[in-house]
């Protein structure tokens, strides 16, 4: 006969320690909640029925609700249908999913590029499929989590150095021993919107022969000739890297890609379990990022339009005594300190009609809970008055 399993008592809570965990993050401001925005994301958003000038969105060149990424996006469903409902290797591509993928090989200066179905997924199948045992990939410590996610699966060991910290990083990479090294890094990164040094890091990798791979989410349709990114920025368009990026920011869609060598998107499609294993992206989402392109090529003033506000938004910060803290780019921060105080920023800036979100511990480091505003090329002069007015 089986054992019997004890009987638990009648009162017992599954739960408890969800709840708990939950009650402690409360007591700490740092219990999170879903918003519901209506009206797509342009600079202003509908919450509560109440229009607030909108700082929390990636969409930094307006394009998510661009009518020509729309009718692109309506025109691709109705011939292919809303869903390719299969893995790329089994029925799920489409003419769209391999011109998308030449176009962005093409922006990035790489010979071959390969979609998948967000930059999350796109960070954990390239890193994990390229880093195997005996070798070490090099982080930097305020990478994306979707990169320490990828460090996590892979069977590689991971080094984390400080951030932006080229003594550091070349002091690990000297006395480290691998079979091979991999410097991975954001090129915008997304809490602070600093630029990595990539001059200096394409020539570290060169010296100690390692991969570099680089996560240009925010910098794609934003830095550089075209839009291409930081390589471009720094005039490096054709420096050697692995370049990692996602269509759900300035390219107004959704969905990610990795671009390389003929080579490296060979092996992946083989081999990476986040391309094989996964549906591929919806026709309209292929199609609107498509559009997308068209227009970052095409209208470069929305770039520039970008940059001008941003910087009048860190000069406005500053001359408020705010810290913007190294920020060059559409990200703004707004250092406050602790979570309960950038919470109660969070509700004045909303009394004040602006939708901006507080950004605390563990997105970022203890004591250095913030305001992140997202600017966009489409913000007019006021929106960016009525920030400047509230912090007043
Ligand atoms: C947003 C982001 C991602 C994830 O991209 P999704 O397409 O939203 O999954 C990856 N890396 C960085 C640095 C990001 O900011």
């Amino acid at each position: 006969m089986p054992p019997t399993p004890p009987t638990p008592p009648a009162d017992a809570d599954l739960w408890a320690r969800e709840r708990g965990a939950l009650d402690d993050l409360a007591a700490l401001s740092l219990r999170r909640s879903i918003v519901s925005t209506e009206g797509g994301q342009g600079h202003h958003v509908r919450v509560d029925g109440e229009a607030l000038a909108h700082f929390t969105s990636n969409n930094y060149l307006g394009l998510a609700t661009d009518p020509r990424l729309i009718d692109a996006a309506v025109e691709a469903t109705r011939r292919h249908g809303t869903s390719v409902s299969a893995s790329r290797l089994l029925a799920g591509s489409t003419p769209l999913h391999g011109e998308l993928e030449q176009r962005l090989a093409a922006l990035k200066s790489r010979q071959r590029c390969l979609l998948y179905s967000s930059g999350y997924l796109a960070n954990l199948g390239v890193i994990a499929a390229l880093s195997g045992p005996g070798d070490v990939v090099f982080s930097d410590r305020l990478n994306h989590a979707s990169i320490i996610d990828a460090c996590r699966i892979a069977s590689s060991r991971t080094v984390i150095y400080e951030h932006l910290d080229l003594a550091n990083l070349e002091s690990q990479l000297r006395d480290t021993e691998a079979e091979r090294r991999l410097i991975v890094t954001e090129t915008v990164f997304s809490m602070d919107g600093d630029i990595a040094p990539l001059p200096e890091l394409v020539a570290l990798a060169d010296r100690f022969n390692a991969l570099l791979v680089l996560d240009e989410a925010h910098a794609t349709g934003v830095l550089g000739d075209d839009g291409a990114g930081a390589l471009s920025h720094f005039g490096l368009a054709d420096a050697p890297a692995l370049i990692i990026g996602t269509l759900s920011k300035a390219l107004g869609s959704v969905g990610g890609f990795v671009a390389a060598d003929e080579t490296a998107i060979s092996y992946l499609l083989n081999r990476s379990r986040s391309f094989i294993f996964n549906t591929a992206l919806a026709p309209g989402a292929v199609a609107a990022a498509l559009a997308a392109l068209d227009i970052v090529q095409s209208e470069p003033q929305r770039r520039e339009r970008l940059h001008t506000l941003a910087a009048r938004l860190r000069d406005g910060l500053e001359a408020a005594a705010f810290s913007t803290r190294p920020s060059e780019t559409q990200i703004v921060p707004m250092l406050i300190g602790e979570a309960a105080a950038a919470v109660a920023m969070e509700q004045r800036l909303r009394e004040a009609g602006v939708f901006a979100k507080a950004v605390r511990p563990p997105t970022v480091p203890e004591g250095t809970s913030r305001i992140r505003f997202n600017v966009m090329a489409t913000h007019d002069d006021d929106d960016i008055q009525r920030v400047l007015d509230a912090i007043a």
